[in-house]
């Protein structure tokens, strides 16, 4: 990992009411007195993010959005801008999720205009890629990967610069929601893969810097292993971010 902090990081979705989520929250936080080595990260749904943030309050725990437009203001019926969600409390913003992208037909020139928004703002992007299971049998991963990559960070390619902040998250499909974790070994490959991409698109110092998160059926009984890899920063965890008893044990994970 060569000095990248860890981040555990739980996308909520559209789960929990309010009551379940402070608690969570709080349980969170409470598990954390003492613990500096590792960022925690949640990502609660737009309505409850004030209650969370003030369930948190000064503590470690960062907040982000799970999407965002990438106007600051306007109509645009339904939609949350990035200072919106920085008026809330977050300083993340999860951008270009499979479910945004499959379900809600986002493309990559979206993200990437998000992307480009969320860096103006000074909120920390978190950008999700992923192949499905199709495209993984056919041997078109890493390609496929590539397209999302140079899609979705096309603002950063034009301007050679890709701040350090920025957060991806590999998060293959057939994994999300399914049970089925990609080993370690494939997952390892395919963050070795992106690193370099990095290094070539951008440079050694972001390569170096830039944290890559896995994301997909991650559980206490995984984590470890996942995180043993050299090239795996922290865990996107959908899931398993939604009891105590699951996301606690993943947040204190022991290599
Ligand atoms: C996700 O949707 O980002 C995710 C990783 O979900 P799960 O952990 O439930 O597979």
């Amino acid at each position: 990992m060569e000095g990248r902090k860890p981040l555990i990081a739980g996308n909520w979705k559209m789960n929990l009411d309010v009551g379940d989520a402070v608690d969570l929250a709080r349980s969170i936080v409470e598990s954390l007195k003492g613990r500096t080595d590792r960022d925690v990260l949640v990502a609660p749904p737009f309505t409850i993010l004030p209650a969370v943030r003030d369930a948190v309050g000064s503590r470690n725990v960062f907040l982000a959005g799970q999407n965002m437009h990438w106007e600051m203001k306007g109509a645009f019926t339904g939609e949350i801008s990035g200072r919106m969600l920085q008026g809330v409390g977050c300083t993340h913003v999860i951008l270009g999720h499979s479910e945004r992208r499959t379900l809600f037909g986002e493309t990559s020139a979206m993200i990437d205009l998000k992307v480009k928004s969320a860096a103006l703002l000074g909120l920390i992007p978190i950008v999700c890629i992923g192949e499905s299971l199709e495209e993984r049998e056919q041997g078109r991963t890493f390609e496929v990967l590539e397209e999302q990559l140079n899609g979705s960070l096309q603002n950063f390619r034009a301007d050679a610069l890709m701040p350090a902040s920025t957060i991806l998250a590999y998060e293959p499909l057939w994994a999300i929601g399914t049970g089925k974790t990609a080993d370690p070994g494939q997952a390892q490959e395919v963050h070795a893969f992106v690193r370099g991409w990095i290094e070539k698109t951008f440079g050694g110092a972001p390569a170096r810097d830039v944290r890559v998160l896995y994301g997909g059926s991650v559980k206490p009984s995984n984590i470890s292993e996942l995180m043993s890899m050299p090239d795996i920063d922290g865990v996107l965890v959908g899931g398993a971010s939604l009891k105590a008893d699951e996301f606690i044990p993943i947040i204190h994970y022991q290599e």
